[in-house]
């Protein structure tokens, strides 16, 4: 009981002002923060410069197993720097063992594994393509009502073999149930028939930070569309490796994948 409350109390969204630096976010493994500062000039954390709006905002996410300590440096224009520590919340994850899946699903023949090198080959690329969107992405929704059904960072035991750890948040929903974008942005990806995630969107939001939504059924987008927020991009499905129908989303600040559920925890003052 004391262990579960911790964990809910160290949840909660966390703001840092000083000196006119505002960080907004969760300071956990998995966690994502955004930042103000409304005369910055350039912005780094752990050693990578970060994308900045016109208005100073910028942001940057932490991976699943994060280390303790960090912090994040702030040149102005003045020529002043500003750095700010903070310590990161060390979380303990879930062991998520799945039982029944058909094997090709779990050990692939040569044929499906040279089919899943291509597929990685493609998401990754699309993941690390630029997302040029001047709108800084503040606020975030869900993209459908739904149980969850699997947890970011799961240690993962399919079949009775050790598999990566669950990146995503699942929300199990009906087939056809619509899937709305989480933030405006651009469309990186939309196609279907990948070996493991089927049909695929993925959203670039600017700013280093994109969603992706996996196992859907229909596609109403394309790549290269704009899109704003809420906006309908397909229905959730069950293609690929899935149990039973449902959206698995991922979030990547960059190449890191970090939790969807702590991203719609991010809470911004205007
Ligand atoms: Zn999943």
């Amino acid at each position: 009981m004391i262990k579960k409350i911790i964990i809910l109390l160290s949840l909660l969204p966390t703001a840092i002002y000083a000196n006119d630096l505002s960080l907004y976010g969760i300071f956990n493994q998995g966690g994502i923060v955004i930042g103000n500062h409304p005369n910055a000039k350039k912005v780094t954390f752990e050693n990578r410069e970060l994308k900045l709006s016109d208005e100073g905002y910028f942001l940057f996410g932490f991976s699943r197993k994060f280390k303790n300590n960090s912090s994040v440096k702030v040149e102005l224009k003045s020529g002043e720097l500003i750095e700010k520590s903070f310590k990161i919340n060390e979380r303990t994850y879930e062991i998520e063992v799945l039982k029944g899946l058909p094997s090709k699903m779990v050990t692939p023949n040569a044929e499906q594994l040279e089919k899943i090198r291509e597929d990685r080959a493609t998401l990754s690329y699309a993941i690390r393509s630029n997302s040029e969107v001047s709108i800084f992405p503040k606020n975030f929704i869900r993209p459908l009502d739904g149980r969850t059904s699997g947890l970011y960072g799961s240690e993962r035991i399919l079949n009775g073999q050790k598999r990566n750890p669950h990146g995503g948040w699942d929300i199990a929903a009906p087939v056809g149930t619509p899937i709305k974008a989480t933030a405006g942005g651009k469309i990186l990806l939309a196609q279907k028939g990948f070996y493991y995630t089927g049909n695929v969107v993925i959203i670039g939001h600017g700013y280093d930070l994109k969603s992706m939504y996996i196992h859907m059924d229909k596609i109403n987008v394309k790549k290269g569309d704009i899109i704003k927020q809420g906006d309908v991009i397909g229905t959730v499905g069950m293609t690929g490796r899935t149990l039973g129908p449902h959206l698995h989303w991922n979030v990547y600040w960059q190449n890191i994948k970090i939790d969807p559920e702590l991203l719609m925890k991010v809470n911004v003052e205007n």
